[in-house]
């Protein structure tokens, strides 16, 4: 029997899982766990999905944060058949939210796949993610008897999870981003409308079907409702997954899961395309309005922190020159900005005194966003500068030939 022949309606079962503990409250991955903890499949029409998610408030998990009923309804109901992608392939290194989600909660995910995909009549259904990831997916596949989902394996690359070069390695091509002003709903793998989600979006969106979106909005904020997962790492142990309610202060997070604040000199919001906020912007709220002010952004769910006897400078050069080793050498500000980039950060960082480097990390930067396929050039830019403003001590420091870090 496919999981679809046991269908039923929105709530009309099992209580949503109480507390912030959501995606994992099966607490196995076995199918029997999850059918348990979660009851069976509910069937939802696109408009009614589309209502629900729009009232949940639930953006994606991925890292740009689009809102999940938008990208839904932006699929065209034009007679051509749609596909949906569930995306895993966690590039990202500081990231491993995803494969948390795919080893503990891969019947979750496939759910979010199938009422996805009945919502918009997508027969081709694909998920995407590396090849550790893979494993348990097929093995849940198989425990369902659900032959519907066609498994890829991603490579390891920093930008092999762009939405476009998801689609790209699926009709069989390399994995790099392409044309970013096409949109894939409207045209995307074999020019049909896609629909790629992130798995913990899908995740999301397979709970909020069954228990709807005032459940959902029971944790979080207003304006940030539900919860999200993140990885933390850093000078404290780690990295480590966690399922938080969306919106908590990052210094909550932080004690709430052991991190001594006084350990703590700054912290990478974001990821590698993220930004470096010192230990007195700490107080913003984790959510895509409480980092606003701070010049930050929850990408795909990754705190990073830096101890305090750790130099950022030298954090972040190391962290530029492997971005600069990750374009798919397609545009010009990956082959020629963001290796000049790097390399006058790691004079920076690493004993070169000439006033002049800030300045020239400053002009590059700008040189470079905006202009290449993807948006990889703006978040490395982003990254240097930040750094530039959470170590404003330290790039002052090192031009005189010192490492505050260091003392
Ligand atoms: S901007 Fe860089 S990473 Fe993005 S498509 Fe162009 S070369 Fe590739």
């Amino acid at each position: 029997m496919t999981s679809d022949q046991s269908t039923v309606s929105l709530r009309d079962h099992v209580a949503g899982p109480a507390g912030t503990t959501r995606l994992f409250a099966a607490g196995s991955a076995d199918f029997g766990s999850h059918q348990a903890a979660f009851g069976p499949l509910p069937a939802m029409d696109r408009a009614r999905l589309i209502d629900e998610l729009l009232q949940s408030g639930l953006d994606g998990r991925g890292g740009a944060g689009f809102a999940a009923w938008q990208k839904l309804a932006s699929v065209p109901a034009d007679g051509r058949r749609p596909v949906v992608v569930a995306n895993g392939a966690e590039g990202e290194p500081l990231s491993q939210k995803d494969a948390a989600l795919l080893h503990n909660a891969p019947h979750l995910v496939i759910d979010g796949i199938l009422i996805a995909g009945r919502s918009l009549g997508a027969k081709e259904l694909h998920l995407y993610a590396g090849a550790e990831q893979l494993a348990p997916v097929a093995r849940a596949l198989k425990e369902r008897g659900e032959a519907r989902i066609r498994l890829h394996e991603a490579p390891d690359t920093f930008i092999s999870g762009e939405a476009t070069a998801v689609v790209s390695a699926i009709s069989g091509g390399m994995a790099v981003p392409g044309d970013r002003t096409k949109r894939l709903t409207n045209s995307g793998l074999n020019g049909r409308p896609t629909l790629v989600h992130n798995v913990e979006t899908l995740a999301h969106l397979a709970l909020i079907s069954r228990f709807g979106s005032a459940w959902f909005r029971g944790v979080g904020t207003g304006s940030a409702p539900g919860s999200r997962l993140i990885t933390l790492s850093g000078n404290t142990a780690g990295p480590r997954v966690y399922e938080i309610p969306t919106g908590v202060r990052l210094t909550e997070i932080l004690v709430s899961t052991g991190v001594d604040l006084h350990s703590v000199r700054a912290a990478l919001v974001g990821g590698y395309h993220g930004t470096w906020l010192a230990v007195d912007q700490l107080d913003a709220r984790f959510s895509k309005e409480g980092l606003a002010p701070v010049g930050a952004r929850t990408g795909a769910g990754i705190i990073m922190t830096l101890g305090s006897g750790a130099c950022g400078l030298s954090a972040t050069a190391d962290i530029l020159a492997y971005l600069a080793g990750q374009s798919a050498r397609q545009c010009g500000p990956c082959i020629n900005g963001l290796p000049a980039i790097a390399s006058v950060f790691a004079r920076l960082a690493y004993g070169d005194t000439n006033g002049k480097l800030p300045q020239e990390i400053s002009r590059l930067a700008a040189l470079v966003t905006g202009r290449g396929s993807c948006a990889h050039p703006d978040g490395t830019a982003r990254l240097a500068l930040s750094a530039l403003t959470a170590f404003a001590s330290d790039v002052g420091a090192h031009l005189q030939g010192r490492c505050e870090a260091l003392r």
